[in-house]
């Protein structure tokens, strides 16, 4: 598997000099399987540049973690949606407040864009799924996950060919147990499944991270930041490198920037986060801020 970052910035894109090594576009990803077969995570305004890039018609999956803006707002933007002969399997988690169809089609509503998803000549198929399930995308098995985030979110594994690669961003540890014994509470009351219930766990959580030969990570705050940030659904860079460290990851890529972060302030708090770890005696693992543009073979 070959991953390339189109877009690495949470929140809101953030063009400028102060962004420039590490992006200013909101998330996005690219992964190839080795026969060259096109997996997109997220779409959001990093996937102008990726549509930029590719030729013709486009067949593809499109993983989509969550709704939120910067997952979503570059899709009316990506070139192929208006190549005839493009087809994009996109897949969301079910149980939002709309379905993925609907959130997709109402950020065309013409009240926001020229044209609406109807008018393009793209082949859409939406394909709701449920925390746990596994699928095969491209030959690729992949496993979801949900997200401790305000709204039904999504990570995805993605296994093929030995390797292994964890899209894991707008998670939040759990600190506070009174609220996660609720939102147990709440789905044994819905008579959701016993594995959908235990896949809250924060153990589980690290076992579905277990191995990965790159776990990217959501990062957006300090250590600092973080203190006064809970509820947000957000991780700090010592959660992310906890979570590595503890699933035992080969590489950790720290994502979704805050967009009030210059370049040189996410490398402090890379400093600070893996100086603080550096007593634990783990060793071997490489972590680094995840960059646009920048990509990593598996
Ligand atoms: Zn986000
Ligand atoms: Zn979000």
């Amino acid at each position: 598997m070959r991953v390339k970052f189109w877009g690495t910035r949470g929140t809101r894109p953030t063009p400028g000099r102060s962004t420039l090594r590490y992006g200013g576009n909101t998330a996005c990803v690219e992964v190839r399987t080795t026969a060259d077969d096109l997996i997109i995570i997220d779409s959001g305004s990093g996937i102008c540049e990726l549509g930029n890039a590719l030729q013709g018609p486009v067949r593809a999956h499109l993983l989509i973690s969550h709704t939120h803006w910067d997952h979503i707002q570059g899709f009316p933007f990506f070139g192929p949606n208006f190549v005839r002969g493009s087809k994009l399997t996109v897949v969301g988690p079910k149980g939002s407040m709309k379905s993925l169809q609907s959130a997709f089609a109402d950020q065309m509503d013409p009240v926001y864009f020229p044209l609406t998803m109807d008018q393009m000549p793209i082949d859409l198929e939406f394909r709701e799924m449920v925390s746990g399930e596994s699928f095969e995308a491209a030959g690729v098995k992949v496993t979801t996950h949900t997200m401790h985030h305000p709204i039904a979110t999504f990570g995805y594994r993605l296994e093929a060919d030995g390797r292994t690669f964890v899209y894991a961003t707008d998670q939040e540890p759990w600190s506070d147990p009174d609220e996660l014994s609720d939102l147990v509470a709440g789905y044994q009351a819905e008579g959701r499944p016993a594995a959908e219930i235990e896949a809250l766990w924060p153990q589980q959580y690290i076992e579905w991270c277990r191995g990965a030969d790159l776990l990217v990570h959501d990062a957006q705050y300090s250590h600092e930041e973080f203190k006064t940030r809970a509820g947000w659904g957000h991780s700090s860079f010592d959660y992310a490198l906890l979570v590595a460290r503890q699933a035992a990851a080969r590489q950790l890529a720290f994502f979704h920037h805050e967009p009030m972060h210059a370049d040189h302030q996410i490398e402090a708090m890379v400093e600070e986060a893996l100086g603080a770890d550096a007593h634990r005696k783990h060793r071997g693992l490489l972590a680094f801020p995840a960059a646009e543009g920048q990509e990593i073979v598996l």
